[in-house]
């Protein structure tokens, strides 16, 4: 087994990291880092939450620790597609750095630039920043990277997913010729490919799994729901699927915004971030999450990427992402280093084509979710903050907008088919034992109410609609 001992790092260092509780580098930073110590080029391929981050921060502060700042002109540069990414690798330079005399500034949007650039002038060792920002300032000829001899870009697939692609060539075009240059991706579509065949030298290519493909810490299904019953099946899997906090992705910023009204009307606890909110309160929701004052966050693909959330025991897809890379990233804030997580990903009819990309970029079919799924150890106290029945039916109507008569009419039987479950369920809650009922119905669920045995591994639950498909 490979410790970070074998791997050449500094004991300074060392100490840092093992003061960071890691005690075993992750695959990609067993690979990385003596590379990067060697003063190679490197192409790192690996999935989000496998730890990239340290693959080159831990190795950057040895490299850095002889040689010495010079005023406007950063040794290092790391760029990062989002302020948040940016901060995310700075709070990792303060963490593992803190043993070493190293100077960083954060260039991002949405701070003051005069800090900034008062703190460029007394010379950096680590410039992190995001390239619009960069761009700004060196255009107003505020910085100088000539003297940058070791550069990143991390998460180059968001990069290009941002628009960000000739931004980053021109910032390459600018640094020094004799420089070493590293590149970190979860995937690798062409126009990075080229990228990095353009500025890197003989790099040393890091594959840790196949690229797109997904983490085997997570559990992944695929749920096909009509489009009005997404929010009661989230409703369901969120009571009943042991979920600790979650991520539930939607594609569209207004999906987001209904879904968490919809969600908190129904009682959790449950903040959104997207891009038409602010930085400050991006934070903040996300503190709000992190100290588990929340434990739903309602995410488009933007305000989400990358954010290193720890433990998220589950991440929905309300939607099924239109761009499949994002399928991986989305995934991929579940079961990270280690941790084992679960992933949903609902199918309405608009998703069909949005789930076959998904199936070819990972190469592999995702199994659907059926009964032999569901976890029949419910927690012993269910939230019972279901909204009172007004809400419901408020929550109904704007789940279908545009139903027209003839399409209900149509429809009627599934609709009343759709409504049992919930209602049922909430018919439960209050009463613990209610018998009747069409479908298994009488069944109780919780399982030291039950009157008949159930077999092992029966879901002796209410048996919801949507798993129709999975069960019998
Ligand atoms: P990536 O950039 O690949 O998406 P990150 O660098 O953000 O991943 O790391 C994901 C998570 O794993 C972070 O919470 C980080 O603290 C943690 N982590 C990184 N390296 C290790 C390690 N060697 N052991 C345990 N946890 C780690
Ligand atoms: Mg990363």
């Amino acid at each position: 087994m490979t410790t970070f001992a074998d791997l050449g790092l500094s004991p300074e260092l060392l100490k840092a990291v093992e003061e960071a509780g890691y005690t075993e580098p992750t695959p990609i930073q067993a690979e990385a880092i003596p590379a990067v110590l060697m003063m190679k080029d490197v192409l790192g391929i690996a999935q989000t939450g496998t730890g990239k981050t340290a693959s080159f921060v831990l190795p950057m502060i040895d490299v850095l620790a002889s040689g010495r700042r010079r005023a406007l002109m950063p040794r290092s540069l790391i760029l990062a597609p989002t302020r948040e990414l940016a901060a995310q690798v700075a709070e990792n330079f303060e963490k593992y750095g803190k043993n070493h005399d190293l100077t960083m500034v954060l260039l991002i949007g949405g701070v003051q630039m005069g800090e900034q650039v008062k703190a460029l002038n007394d010379g950096v060792d680590v410039l992190i920043a995001t390239p619009g920002r960069l761009m700004d300032l060196f255009e107003r000829g505020k910085i100088m990277l000539n003297a940058c001899e070791l550069v990143v870009i991390d998460e180059a697939d968001r990069m290009l997913d941002m628009g960000f692609i000739p931004d980053i060539e021109f910032i390459c075009e600018k640094l020094p010729e004799k420089r070493q240059t590293l590149l970190f991706s979860a995937t690798m579509p062409a126009p990075i490919a080229k990228l990095a065949k353009k500025f890197l030298d003989n790099p040393k290519r890091i594959e840790v799994t196949r690229a797109a493909s997904t983490n085997e810490n997570i559990t992944a299904f695929k749920i096909p729901v009509k489009t009005r019953e997404k929010r009661e099946t989230l409703r369901w899997l969120l009571r009943n699927d042991l979920v600790e906090n979650a991520i539930i992705f939607c594609n569209r910023k207004t999906t987001v915004r209904e879904l968490n009204k919809s969600l908190q009307r129904h009682g959790f606890a449950s903040g959104e971030i997207h891009g038409d909110i602010d930085q400050n309160q991006r934070n903040a929701e996300l503190q709000r999450f992190k100290n588990n004052e929340i434990n739903i966050l309602v995410a488009s693909d933007v305000a989400a990427r990358g954010l290193d959330i720890k433990g998220v025991s589950h991440v929905f897809n309300f939607d099924t992402p239109w761009h499949p890379d994002d399928y991986v990233h989305r995934i991929g804030r579940t079961g990270r280093a280690g941790a084992k997580g679960r992933a949903f990903t609902f199918v309405a009819p608009e998703d069909a084509e949005a789930i076959e990309n998904v199936e070819k970029l990972t190469g592999s079919e995702v199994p659907v979710f059926g009964k032999k799924d569901v976890r029949v150890e419910l927690p012993k106290a269910q939230p019972k903050k279901e909204g009172p029945k007004q809400d419901d039916s408020e929550d109904e109507q704007d789940e279908k907008p545009k139903r027209t008569r003839s399409r209900r009419n149509e429809s009627r039987d599934d609709d009343r088919q759709n409504d049992r479950a919930p209602r049922r369920e909430k018919r439960e809650d209050r009463s613990g034992s209610r018998s009747g009922g069409p479908k298994s119905g009488n069944q109780s669920r919780r399982r030291d109410q039950d009157d008949e045995p159930v077999p092992a591994g029966e879901w002796n639950g209410p048996k919801p609609d949507f798993l129709g498909v999975g069960f019998n």
